[in-house]
């Protein structure tokens, strides 16, 4: 029905005609700032109750858009206009309901430049990074379709003399679907159209630092024409709205990616029977990572320093899959990190809008914490690099910190255990390869890592026994790809679902098993 799924190619900033799109997508963004975008519930616009602003971070006074603040009553609301929309939406048949995925990704790629804009100016994205994020929330829409249909298929079973037997993947109800604010298109959408095109109807609570990027993909909702209350569009804080919706007894599941303690709380709360409730409520959840990159004693370290500071130091370091730690050889300690440190220091910092490799952290609480984490880090480490932090003149305008590098940080110390997601990499020493294995294991989290030697058993034992999600062996620990690498972590990184994998679509779905005696 449709054709083989292919993933999208990136753009080449370099050259010219991808720039002059770029800086022409972000003039047309610029000029639609400010706008205020409603709580959709059932098609029901609502835009009372107090407003938020979404402001650039990289530019304090400029508000990308504002956006109500929903409530604990509208939420309630946005689960019943679900509940109603999923006695219809449930038997559109599979095929229907895949082709909107496809459609909407066909108008992404036509806008992929004003996307990509939007995320550079809400988000702080650089050009590329805000191109890529469009790119795989296309990846995502086009996958998901088509997975759809191979799991809505009619299942294989063994035959049994006198009867019909047949077993059918049906939806399973009403979802909240609760994203992060790093990947505001990509995994906003991977998430929520996953739960749609599987039959199921969501409320979809985007983060509070990136309502905007949300609503203008909602705005593509509507005009694909998706049936009102399919998705219900909410914005509003965690704490209050998402809270309500977690503990709804007409929920059946939560999609969250985010944070290890927002993640740990709701699958606490998820696991509550509430008054009137029918069912077990299901859980996917997506968190946090303390990721690493290992490397050997026998490797070319230009090459390795070059990704290494794109992991560590990309978006601002604000990836789940960011590089974190970097454990390196004793033998090659020194000379890795004076590389790394050298690159490090070359990247621009500034307005992305410019086409500045880095842009600034997503908020002030972040900016502080990040702070915190480098002070932790003085104390617990030696700083190579990132004293520029302290320049009142670069945070003037922005929340913006400077690649930031600690060495000689022990492994059960904060700054390599705890999840900093910011521009800041500890670097460890191991005494040999097998040494920064353990290191490498030695957190709660088991998201994504790299290794990186010439040494085939090495690499081999690697294979084995570094124990994350997403293992990459001589290549960097970051980007991953729809259905090439499908990704989700072990341990406190998640319940591992795999998003843009084979298996993902599955956790929206229930096995039905039908016989029919002759
Ligand atoms: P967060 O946990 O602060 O927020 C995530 C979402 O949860 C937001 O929409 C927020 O409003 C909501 N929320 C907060 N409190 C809530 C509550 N009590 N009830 C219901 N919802 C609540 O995370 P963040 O800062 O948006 O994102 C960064 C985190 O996400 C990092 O830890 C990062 O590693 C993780 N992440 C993981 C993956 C992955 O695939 N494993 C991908 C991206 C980001």
């Amino acid at each position: 029905m449709f054709t083989p799924f292919e993933n999208e190619t990136y753009v080449n900033f370099a050259e010219e005609t991808p720039r002059r799109k770029m800086e022409e997508a972000i003039t047309l963004v610029t000029s639609r700032l400010g706008r205020t975008y409603p709580i959709v519930i059932g098609g029901e616009r609502i835009t009372d109750g107090k407003l938020a602003e979404s402001v650039n971070p990289a530019r304090r006074s400029q508000v990308i858009g504002v956006t109500p603040d929903a409530t604990p009553e509208l939420a309630d609301k946005a689960v019943a206009a679900a509940n109603e929309a999923f006695k219809t939406w449930q038997k559109v048949p599979v095929a229907q309901r895949a082709r909107y995925l496809v459609r909407a990704a066909a108008i992404i790629r036509r806008r992929i430049y004003e996307f990509s804009a939007w995320m550079v100016l809400e988000s702080s994205k650089s050009w590329l990074e805000a191109y890529a994020d469009a790119a795989e929330a296309i990846d995502f829409l086009e996958f998901y379709a088509r997975e759809a249909v191979r799991w809505c298929a009619p299942q294989p079973t063994t035959d049994f003399a006198g009867e019909s037997n047949m077993v059918q993947y049906i939806p399973i109800g009403v979802g909240a679907v609760i994203p992060p604010w790093n990947f505001p298109l990509a995994i906003m959408a991977g998430m929520t159209m996953a739960a749609v095109v599987t039959g199921n109807t969501v409320v979809l609570k985007p983060a509070e630092q990136s309502p905007i990027v949300a609503a203008i993909f909602f705005e593509l909702l509507e005009e694909l024409g998706l049936p009102d209350g399919v998705v219900n569009f909410l914005p509003g804080p965690g704490e209050t709205v998402g809270e309500a919706l977690t503990g709804s007894p007409y929920i059946r599941f939560v999609s969250f990616t985010g944070s290890k303690d927002v993640g740990l709380h709701i699958n606490q709360r998820i696991a509550i029977t509430q008054p009137g409730q029918k069912w077990i409520k299901r859980g996917i959840f997506e968190m946090g990572g303390k990721d690493a990159i290992l490397v050997d004693e026998d490797v070319d370290l230009d090459q390795i320093a070059a990704d290494v500071v794109l992991a560590a130091f990309g978006f601002q370091g604000q990836k789940c899959s960011a590089c974190s730690r970097l454990i390196v050889h004793k033998n090659v300690y020194d000379a890795l990190i004076e590389k790394v440190a050298a690159r490090a220091d070359a990247l621009a910092v500034g307005d992305p809008a410019a086409g500045n490799f880095m842009g600034a952290v997503i908020d002030g609480d972040s900016f502080a914490r990040i702070q915190k984490y480098i002070e932790i880090g003085k104390s617990e480490g030696n700083l190579v690099l990132g004293s520029k932090n302290a320049d009142p003149e670069v945070s003037a305008d922005g929340w913006f910190v400077y690649p930031t590098i600690i060495k000689d940080v022990q492994p059960d110390s904060r700054l390599a255990q705890e999840e900093i997601f910011g521009p800041v990499l500890a670097v460890l020493k191991a005494e040999s390869f097998e040494h920064g294995l353990e290191i490498v294991n030695g957190t709660q989290f088991g998201l994504t890592g790299a290794a990186y030697s010439n040494n085939r058993s090495r690499i081999e034992k690697a294979r084995e026994e570094f124990h994350v999600g997403n293992l990459y062996l001589n290549r960097k620990c970051t980007g991953a790809f729809v259905d090439v690498q499908p990704f989700g972590g072990f341990n406190m990184s998640g319940t591992c679902s795999k998003a843009g994998g084979r298996e993902y679509l599955g956790l929206f779905l229930q096995a039905k098993s039908i016989s029919e005696r002759w």
